[in-house]
């Protein structure tokens, strides 16, 4: 996929790490979210307290890393990163912990994949600033507390109904990221193209962002392939012609849905009648993994109103028969 909004290789993640904001003015959009940040990192400062532990969840690229550096920057103080998958032994979190400074950010990305022996010890650290870490082997183990540095953690998940209760609960702010609107994903790639001097007119910018299915991340993917095709096919400058024509070659349709967007919706109307059809059904017929359609393919075709989800399963709205061009069934009575 040229534009998966997931993280991709070490390059692509430098060329990211460029161009993300570092400071909450520059961060376009998330109203809600940003005021919030705003006033409780104003407060946590003035008191020269840890800001309450934070819990950023959404779909892949809307950017929730970019946030917790922001944090981090905003209330002056050091970043740590790491993920749930990475955690894989409670002495792996306890270094990690025990090395922290006063107020510092700990960063902990797909944090619904931390083994439950190290969210155990997350507990207490959330909590009391204490971890309980076992000392020796055999007969002679023994438990000791251990005071930690008062700090903040950032969780951040694509999902929040897969993290457990108790984990839950210990977060103070909880956000949800919301897909972006066409115009602030135009001042996302007017502000990229700037930085990567890529001279992109107004229109340009527009057409780029009203296909980036309201993920940063795929706006900035996109404009450095178009920026390829008018540097190759144009004079350089990223026109509307041009990033039409780039994007048709890229398969981008004018929804800004690309071939896996369109299979999903091809396979609920043809091969299931237009649904309701289980996830379990659709991840065999299009050869996706059921994690990578839930996160990632149909939130965005849920929000645009092309897919619903019912108890049943998933069923294709008319708005997708209409976009594939496929008369919808005649209901019934109708
Ligand atoms: P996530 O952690 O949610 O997967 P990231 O924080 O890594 O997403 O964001 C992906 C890219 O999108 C980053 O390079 C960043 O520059 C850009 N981005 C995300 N959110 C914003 C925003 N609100 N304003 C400007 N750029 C953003």
């Amino acid at each position: 996929r040229v534009i998966s909004p997931l993280a991709g290789s070490p390059k692509e993640e430098a060329i990211e790490r460029a161009l993300r904001p570092k400071l909450l003015d520059e961060y376009v959009g998330q109203m809600k979210v940003r005021e919030q940040l705003e006033i409780f990192i104003g407060a946590a400062k003035k008191r020269a307290e840890a800001l309450d532990h934070v819990l950023l969840f959404g779909p892949p690229g809307l950017g929730k890393t970019t946030l917790s550096h922001i944090i981090a920057q905003e209330l002056g103080v050091n970043l740590r990163q790491t993920s749930g998958p990475v955690l894989e032994k409670p002495k792996d979190l306890a270094a990690l912990l025990t090395n922290l400074e006063p107020n510092d950010v700990l960063f902990i990305d797909e944090i619904h994949r931390l083994s439950p022996v190290v969210e155990e010890i997350l507990y207490p650290a959330l909590e009391d600033y204490q971890i309980d870490i076992m000392i020796g082997e055999g007969p002679a183990a023994r438990s000791i507390k251990l005071d930690l540095q008062p700090f903040t953690l950032v969780g951040a998940t694509t999902r929040a109904g897969m993290l457990t209760n108790p984990l839950r609960d210990r977060f103070g702010i909880v956000a949800r990221l919301e897909f972006y609107s066409a115009e602030e994903l135009a001042r996302i790639v007017r502000r990229s193209a700037g930085l990567l001097n890529a001279p992109i007119d107004e229109d340009g910018a527009f057409e780029i962002a009203r296909r980036s299915r309201g993920t940063p991340r795929i706006a900035n993917r996109l404009l450095r392939r178009v920026r390829d095709y008018a540097d190759v096919k144009g004079s350089g400058r990223i026109s509307k012609d041009i990033a039409e024509r780039a994007l048709a070659m890229l398969d981008v349709d004018p929804q800004g849905f690309d071939l896996m967007d369109r299979k999903l919706l091809e396979a609920v109307i043809h091969r299931f009648d237009g649904g309701p059809v289980g996830l379990d059904n659709i991840a065999a017929s299009i050869g996706e993994e059921r994690d990578t359609i839930e996160d990632v393919i149909e939130p965005y075709l849920i929000q645009q109103g092309y897919l619903q989800r019912t108890p049943r399963g998933r069923t294709a709205t008319l708005a997708a028969y209409r976009h594939l061009g496929v008369n919808p069934p005649r209901t019934e009575g109708g």
